[in-house]
């Protein structure tokens, strides 16, 4: 017995009636438990015109009423905490306390939307001339939507939509397919906290559904996380829409390790960045860098932890690591190991043939966990990213060689140093191409208040996502020059001069 998933469009639940339909699986069984409506350009049109239509009060609402919102929105996500956790785990797979964690990162850009009042105060210069005022101010840029990856299904909409509808737009979200149904259980919750209806809209599909918002001549701004074929794509086809746009892509996250830091340290971050969620974070280490004569102790340390993470299903409190999201994923995944050796790479672990053995589990999509040693820049698994839990580590002579080889990945999202030199750490955090930086943290993914964005093929457009970047990014600049003549001043006279 399936149950199916619907759109949400202008405060309730939507029927889809395309005739398409998505199947959603249980990674940890393999069963497909739910179908997906999958939309058609006239229902993504139905969405849009909720949007805009809901866009001609909440644009001109008070901060006060979209604050109260907002309040009473955070304190209804801190109380279902655990059933976003659920839907997460049984869609997406990964462990309840993984899960957990992706709904608490949201929280803090729900958090940072409730003080949206400090946020847009403008700026004010007086007496610029004489009797004369400029005011900065910001409003919204109308209808906005935002297209999301499987692997954060409640994290990455919430990098987006509170502070787009606390800035005075009206939302529509694109889930990903594979795991649709966190982001209606939030639309509830914005409904029950009072949110107007058509302000929020969730419009599940495929390529269709987000082709017709790219080139919708209602959507003015589009925010996309994904992979980066996909993101360079989204970025080229809603600019030439002439559609503000922000699209944050793919990943190889290294981790240089200098001869003087903590391995034990080291190994216990590798561990945990590259193998966490299964390796499906865009955030997760994939390419250790050992620099001088430490590679073969670091790569044994590292394997000895391996070897003890206990893989299982999400909703088994003891498993540390899932399954992956598709079992085409999984032997995508697993491709990349078998072909290591032929392309010149040491397999220290090979996790490929995993299985988890609790009944009814059979046909999960396991894998487990691997580990290439002495890995190539030329081999496959160096260059792609996996998104799996593959560890690549290469080694380097210097420091200088380790920068250089991070520096020629296409990617820029995250990167880390592990050392005791402050010195060392200071000229990495200046000298590598990145835009999120760790010293001694793993996974530098930036607190709500400072934004998240990556470089190179990471991210296409000029603004990271939430923090100041995203209000910006959700909001328009106006200046206003204003005159008050005082009747002391006498009648004003004509000229022709340019205005000083
Ligand atoms: P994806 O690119 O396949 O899908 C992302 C979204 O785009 C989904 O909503 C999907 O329906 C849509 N989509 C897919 N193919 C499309 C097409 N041809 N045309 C139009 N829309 C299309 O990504 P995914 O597999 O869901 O997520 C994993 C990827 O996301 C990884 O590459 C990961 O690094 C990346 N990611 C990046 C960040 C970041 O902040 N940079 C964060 C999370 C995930």
């Amino acid at each position: 017995m399936t149950k199916s998933v619907h759109h949400w469009i202008g405060g309730k639940t939507v029927e889809g009636t395309s005739g398409n339909w998505g199947p959603v699986t249980d990674p940890a069984t393999g069963a497909v438990t739910t179908q997906v409506a999958l939309a058609s350009v006239e229902e993504v049109d139905a969405a849009v015109a909720a949007a805009k239509d809901a866009f001609a009060t909440w644009g001109n609402s008070s901060l006060a009423q979209r604050t109260t919102i907002l309040f009473k929105f955070r304190a209804l996500l801190d109380a279902n905490r655990d059933a976003i956790a659920e839907l997460i785990v049984a869609e997406h797979g990964k462990v309840h306390s993984d899960a957990l964690g992706e709904v608490a990162r949201g929280l803090e850009i729900v958090d940072l939307a409730c003080g949206i009042t400090t946020q847009l105060k403008g700026e004010l210069s007086t007496q610029v001339s004489n009797r004369v005022d400029v005011a900065s101010i910001r409003q919204p840029v109308g209808v906005v939507a935002g297209i999301t990856p499987f692997n954060f299904p409640a994290m990455v909409p919430m990098w987006m939509f509170p502070i787009a509808i606390a800035t005075g737009n009206t939302f529509i979200l694109k889930p990903s397919e594979k795991d649709p149904s966190p982001s209606l259980k939030i639309a509830e919750l914005l409904a029950e906290a009072g949110l107007p209806d058509g302000v929020f809209n969730v419009v599940h599909g495929d390529k269709v559904a987000v082709d017709r918002l790219l080139e919708h001549p209602d959507v003015s701004a589009v925010s996309f996380v994904g992979s980066t074929p996909i993101a360079r794509y989204i970025h080229t086809t809603a600019s030439a829409n002439g559609k503000r746009v922000q699209a944050l892509g793919g990943a190889k996250n290294h981790m240089l390790v200098l001869p003087d830091a903590d391995l034990d340290a080291a190994a216990d971050a590798a561990v945990s960045a590259a193998y966490g969620s299964a390796g499906e974070r865009c955030m997760a280490i994939s390419a250790v860098v050992a620099v001088g004569a430490i590679g073969d102790e670091l790569v044994q340390k590292i394997r000895e932890r391996a070897e003890k993470i206990k893989i299982g299903p999400g909703n088994d409190p003891t498993s540390e690591m899932g399954p992956l999201i598709t079992a085409v994923h999984r032997d995508k995944v697993a491709s990349y190991v078998h072909g290591a050796a032929d392309e010149g790479c040491e397999v220290v672990l090979d996790g490929s043939a995993y299985t988890y053995e609790g009944a009814g589990h059979e046909n999960g999509h396991w894998i487990g966990l691997s580990l290439l040693d002495h890995v190539p820049t030329s081999a496959k698994a160096y260059q792609d990213e996996i998104f799996g839990p593959v560890l690549c580590v290469l080694r380097a002579e210097t420091y200088e060689e380790g920068l250089a080889l991070i520096n020629a990945s296409p990617f820029g999202n995250g990167t880390a140093i592990f050392t005791r030199d402050g010195g060392a750490a200071r000229r990495f955090q200046l000298e590598v191409q990145a835009g999120m930086v760790g010293v001694n943290v793993p996974i530098p993914v930036p607190v709500g208040y400072h934004s998240f964005g990556g470089w190179k093929d990471s991210l296409f457009g000029d603004h990271h996502i939430y923090g100041n970047d995203g209000i910006h990014f959700y909001t328009r600049g106006k200046v206003v020059t204003t005159r008050w003549p005082d009747p002391a001043d006498g009648p004003t006279g004509v000229d022709l001069g340019f205005p000083r």
